[in-house]
């Protein structure tokens, strides 16, 4: 925590504490909070006990009266004044708290979207007594008023940076609180057994001790069944969120590069592009069926000059490596020949689409050697006049996404953070319910019991380490 940030006291490095909430800042902060750059509107935002205080004087409606006076959460139009003269016209709106974003007062000035005009607009409030917001600042404030928790301001950073459909969907139930209501129910069990063993810690009779072991038991068996399926969405959350590493492999000239144009070319407002560790390997994500695909070492691909077989050969086998899925391109229109095969001997069925390219020369709808495909599942293309293309979309859908459960409205574990504090709570789950069989006492597994808590408090922000949260705001945008 850096020093002279109001809030929680600071403490020692490395330990951990609990957040209190509903803590007041003392200052008023103000950030543009749009893009930098020329745009319809831009926003200047500020939040804190004295936004109304600051934002008043600088803003005349246009028909009369101050934003002071007008009514929390309604627009007023008008114009912003400095030294007698107009700056900008505006529409201003101040949120009384805890009805806003970060649950203190919050002024909204909606200027005309200039660099100039907003730096100018930022100024002005800042002279005004507004200090400059450090990035993600509104959402840190949003985080230790209690608004939001750990995994919620999560789902904000990843909303914003969201690449697929599919990934701002599952930020976007995040953001409702499904992780959080998930980590509370957890919680609360957890508790309640918590409470059980500490009776038992008090009144030590025989009997009540029994019975209580017998329920300790059932609950904890059910909270660890339930955490393990939680540790288990990690995957899929990962996918959803970060995209599917997908490595696109075949010989020379089956149709690699042709495909990857394709792709690419369907989805052109998506496509990104990812610098690689090294000069030679460059990513580019682009979304198929509302799934992002990042593409591994497409760079390999593009290479078209200098194809040496070998060093083909040694780069497919490190992006399969790497891959969550691949893409196997075959020629349809060409016999299945030795290398053909080393790729196939290459990947695992499971996580491979074999695509039969040239579709268009091919005289049958299938190539002859198709047989030899048994295992794996298949598709007939074209890349070059793209047809097969929409089945290509609904297969990595339908692969990425498909599970019995409603995926988007369960919850979800997205990052490793989440993921490696849910572990470390199902390990103390597991080792309270090996001390129950063994007969351990009960101070023990009030230990384990505690330790599971601790974790889970992790998850949604109660008790983690200072470092980490500060880690995690400073990643935010200013403004945001
Ligand atoms: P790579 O070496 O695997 O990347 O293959 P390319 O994408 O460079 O394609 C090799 C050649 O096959 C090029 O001349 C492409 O135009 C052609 N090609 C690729 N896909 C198709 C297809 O579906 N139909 C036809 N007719 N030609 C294709």
């Amino acid at each position: 925590m850096q020093a002279g940030r109001p809030g929680p006291s600071p403490v020692p490095a490395g330990k951990v504490k609990v957040v209190p909430m509903n803590w007041q800042s003392e200052d008023t902060i103000a950030a543009i909070a749009t893009p930098f750059g020329v745009g319809g509107v831009g926003m200047i935002r500020l939040s804190g006990p004295d936004a109304v205080a600051i934002a008043d004087p600088l803003f005349r409606p246009a028909g009369g009266g101050s934003l002071a006076g007008a009514d929390s959460h309604r627009m007023v139009y008008g114009w912003i004044h400095a030294d007698g003269e107009p700056v900008d016209e505006v529409l201003a709106v101040w949120m009384k708290a805890p009805r806003s974003y970060t649950r203190e007062d919050v002024v909204e000035f909606h200027c005309h979207g200039g660099p100039l005009v907003l730096q100018t607009v930022l100024e002005l409030v800042c002279r005004a007594g507004a200090r400059l917001a450090r990035p993600g600042e509104f959402t840190q404030r949003a985080f230790f008023n209690g608004r939001i928790d750990l995994t919620q301001v999560e789902a904000v950073g990843d909303i914003v940076s969201a690449r697929s459909r599919a990934g701002l969907r599952v930020s976007a139930n995040q953001l409702r609180g499904r992780l959080h209501q998930a980590i509370s129910e957890l919680k609360e069990e957890l508790a309640h057994v918590a409470a059980l063993v500490e009776a038992g810690i008090d009144f030590p009779e025989e009997d009540i001790v029994l019975a209580n072991r017998e329920e300790i038991t059932g609950r904890l068996s059910a909270g660890k069944s339930r955490l393990a399926d939680l540790v288990a969405t990690a995957e899929r959350g990962r996918i959803l969120r970060e995209g599917l590493g997908t490595a696109i492999v075949g010989k020379p000239n089956v149709g690699k590069s042709s495909l990857l144009n394709a792709l690419l070319r369907e989805n052109r407002a998506i496509v990104t592009e990812i610098p690689g560790t090294t000069r030679d390997t460059l990513e580019e994500a682009t979304e198929v069926g509302g799934v992002m695909l990042r593409l591994i070492d497409t760079a390999g691909i593009r290479r078209t000059e200098d194809r040496v077989e070998l060093e083909g050969i040694a780069r497919s086998r490190k992006a399969i490596e790497m891959a969550d899925l691949v893409l196997l391109v075959l020629d349809g229109t060409a016999p299945l020949d030795a290398d053909d095969e080393a790729l196939l001997a290459m990947v695992a069925p499971a996580a491979a689409l074999v695509l039969v390219n040239k579709r268009d020369l091919m005289p049958g709808p299938a190539a002859p050697w198709a047989e030899r495909l048994e295992g794996f599942e298949s598709l007939t293309l074209s890349a070059l006049t793209g047809a097969g293309m929409e089945a290509l979309e609904t297969w990595v859908r339908n692969w990425a996404l498909s599970d019995e459960r409603p995926l988007f409205e369960h919850a979800l574990i997205t990052n490793l953070r989440q993921k490696q504090a849910a572990e470390k709570a199902l390990d103390a789950v597991e080792a309270a319910l090996g001390g129950l069989e063994q007969g351990v006492g009960d101070e023990l597994l009030a230990v384990d019991l505690s330790r599971a808590l601790a974790a889970l408090g992790e998850i949604v922000g109660e008790t983690t380490a200072d470092d980490l949260l500060e880690r995690i705001f400073a990643e935010f945008c200013i403004g945001k």
